[in-house]
């Protein structure tokens, strides 16, 4: 630890980590940020934070990082250091090039959930204005898209419904696919001070997450289920509500569609979806799940979170819906204590959803078929938008490969490492005729780009965050972007190169114009963030204060929708040639593909992902702690360090994706969520086998 001895000043932002969104002050002197301290005025952290959020500022002045522009003809010469205009205009003349030959669809955009609302706003507005087309997707696609498209479907609104604040007032607690101690450190504090207050705690997860290791939580139940099997879990928790005369009545009758629950309701008490039918497909002890099922229907409060290990399935989606059944189910949606909670992997995946980051979607969850929103857009931006959704990244990438998609500007993301088949993005991105990457560091993406614009990190621009809670806080500059620009001017430099003129001084003038677009943000302007610090959208004439909890008097869509989840089993099959599941997680001091922790000085930095493997697995195949394990799937094989333990169970192996040498993403498949294409991350068919002792 460097002693840079008394701060010069100070300046309040938001963690660019994950999505609980802490505030910190960021301590300058000369140029350099030295310190970050978690900001007590924080009204999602409260003066806490965790090892990641106080280094964060490390990779900011790290040496790779790449702060001049730069272009190439092809994927195979070196890179050439050029102005930005030079840059842009390469890329431009590239594009146009590209539109000219293959016809103006076959090129489009990626947004990234690591840079600000603004900044999306302007790559999903350039995509549709000055490209013409809708082929803009954002990094949500591969994470939390099902709970976009689940709630809406369900409740109405594509967000999750509580305040971080709720969670004092829960009875019990559901946790499902999450593992709050590593993913959503601070969340975890305060969820912990509740369970140590006496709330009880409900665990559904393949693998034993550390909130069930505390000693100071005593009792939680942990429903150790197959992956996979999530829709098979909740359909039983809900038969058991219903058989045993357990739900809300007088809810379900005041405040949600009649018809579809009834329909609904003849589905969920077949036989077939009974914890003792669903016990072979789960693995859960009948009795264990109706247990659980009995204390969330009696609690007074009873509220769920969940993570990626509800989205990253091929039932992704319906398993969103379950939840939101769950919830509507035993009333425990509009109030303190309750909800249905997200818990957002990103810091702003909540917010480039928001912006009309989705190739269907305007901003403000508007589909782009809806003649009236588009008019106004149209209206506003002076272009004709399309009215047909564009295509998903998975789309492009298949695009790619089969050769009709042959342009991408892709902001902040490293699709290369973080999408799932490595080897089939990459002969996508081979393909390409035109990658621009804007990043903050030569990432694995830019090996495939010919043209590279430097980005800034949260400490080189303003804008603005939205958390897990839609809680929409500033990021303010710290320091002068380092690549010359803050990534909203770059795109706006790309887009008059193009010819589509962008006229901002400012990302409070991008603000205004969302508000001014967007029903949901209409309430929300730079004065107002910082006179109150934070707002919580739906803020308008109508919640002119913001909205800690949603659907309060009325589902957002009118009356909840019981929709049908009928368990499907993933395509992703064990056999004799595979037969374990390989599911996947995250560490505390690591965050993604870890670009940016280890680029800081966490301790833990240095630590590698490793695979899980239960002690009987382990003794069968003759592997013990440390050895070099080759995992090989369907897709691909990878090589890594083997860890026995019996936090996983018998069948199942588990492994983090935070080193770009450890390849799990080699070995994830292509299988994902039948409505919104988010990869089955968590289930993957695999063999084992020891290739080095220790
Ligand atoms: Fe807070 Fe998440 Fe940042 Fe940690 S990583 S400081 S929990 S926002």
């Amino acid at each position: 630890v460097v002693d840079h001895g008394q701060p010069e000043n100070s300046v309040v932002t938001t963690c660019a980590y994950c999505g609980v969104g802490c505030a910190f002050k960021a301590e300058v002197k000369g140029d350099q940020v030295v310190r970050m301290v978690p900001y007590k005025g924080g009204e999602a952290n409260r003066g806490h934070s965790c090892v990641k959020g106080r280094f964060a500022f490390g990779y900011a002045n790290h040496k790779d990082r790449v702060t001049e522009p730069m272009i190439r003809n092809s994927i195979d010469e070196p890179w050439q250091q050029v102005s930005w205009d030079e840059a842009v205009n390469f890329a431009a003349k590239r594009i146009k090039d590209i539109q000219q030959q293959y016809g103006q669809d076959s090129v489009g955009g990626i947004t990234s959930s690591r840079c600000t609302n603004e900044e999306t706003y302007l790559v999903q507005k350039l995509v549709r204005a000055a490209f013409g087309n809708n082929n803009v997707d954002t990094c949500a696609r591969v994470c939390h898209s099902p709970t976009g498209y689940g709630l809406k479907t369900t409740l109405g609104e594509s967000a999750g419904t509580q305040t971080f604040d709720s969670v004092e007032k829960a009875d019990v607690v559901m946790v499902i696919g999450a593992n709050p101690t590593d993913a959503h450190p601070v969340f975890a504090s305060r969820l912990k001070k509740r369970l140590r207050e006496g709330a009880q705690l409900i665990v559904a997860d393949p693998r034993r997450i550390d909130l069930l290791n505390s000693p100071h939580i005593p009792g939680g139940q942990h429903l150790m289920l197959m992956p996979g099997t999530n829709v098979a879990f909740i359909n039983s928790m809900a038969h058991v509500i219903v058989t045993e005369g357990l739900a809300a009545d007088d809810f379900i009758a005041e405040r949600c569609e009649e018809p579809a629950f009834q329909q609904w309701k003849s589905f969920i008490t077949e036989q077939r979806n009974s914890p003792e039918a669903m016990a072979s497909v789960t693995g859960i002890d009948a009795e264990t799940l109706r247990a659980a099922a009995r204390d969330y229907a009696n609690a007074e409060n009873g509220a769920i979170y969940y993570g990626l290990g509800v989205t990253e399935h091929s039932q992704g989606s319906t398993m969103v819906m379950g939840i939101a059944n769950l919830a509507m189910l035993t009333g425990n949606v509009g109030r303190e204590g309750v909800g249905v909670n997200p818990l957002r992997g990103q810091n702003n995946v909540q917010g480039s959803c928001d912006m009309g980051s989705f190739p269907h979607e305007l901003p403000g969850y508007r589909h782009v078929a809806d003649a009236t929103v588009r008019h106004q857009f149209e209206q506003a931006w002076g272009v004709t938008i399309q009215d047909e959704p564009g295509l998903r990244i998975p789309n492009m990438l298949d695009s790619a490969v089969a050769g009709t998609y042959k342009g991408l500007y892709c902001q902040g993301e490293d699709i290369a490492q973080s999408d799932p088949n490595t080897h089939h993005v990459e002969a996508a991105l081979r393909n390409l005729e035109c990658l621009i990457v804007q990043d903050i560091f030569l990432n694995e993406t830019a090996k495939f780009a010919h043209v590279f614009l430097p980005g800034a990190s949260f400490l080189e621009k303003d804008g603005t965050f939205t958390n897990a809670e839609r809680r929409i806080s500033p990021v303010r500059k710290v320091m002068a972007p380092l690549g010359g620009k803050a990534d909203w001017e770059g795109t706006i430099a790309l887009s008059k190169a193009l010819g589509y003129d962008m006229d901002y001084q400012h990302p409070s003038e991008i603000m205004d114009e969302i508000a001014a677009l967007t029903p949901t943000f209409s309430g929300v302007s730079y004065q107002r963030l910082e006179e109150e610090g934070s707002l919580q959208w739906p803020c308008n004439d109508e919640t002119p204060n913001g909205t800690p909890i949603m659907h309060t008097d009325q589902f957002v869509r009118g009356k909840g929708f019981f929709a049908i989840t009928e368990y499907v089993a993933t395509d992703e099959k064990v056999n004799k040639r595979f037969p374990f599941i390989l599911t996947t997680g995250r560490i505390l001091s690591q965050y993604n593909v870890g670009a940016q922790t280890r680029r800081t000085a966490n301790v833990d930095w240095h630590e590698k992902d490793r695979l899980e493997i239960h002690p009987h697995d382990a003794e069968d195949r003759g592997i013990t702690e440390g050895d070099t394990v080759e995992v090989k799937s369907r897709a691909g094989q990878t090589v890594l360090t083997a860890t026995i333990t019996d936090r996983v169970q018998p069948g199942v192996v588990y492994t983090t994706f935070h080193h770009p040498e450890s390849g799990a993403n080699v070995v994830t498949t292509d299988n994902s969520d039948w409505a919104t294409n988010c990869p089955e991350y968590k289930v993957t068919a695999v063999q084992i086998s020891k290739v080095a002792e220790v």
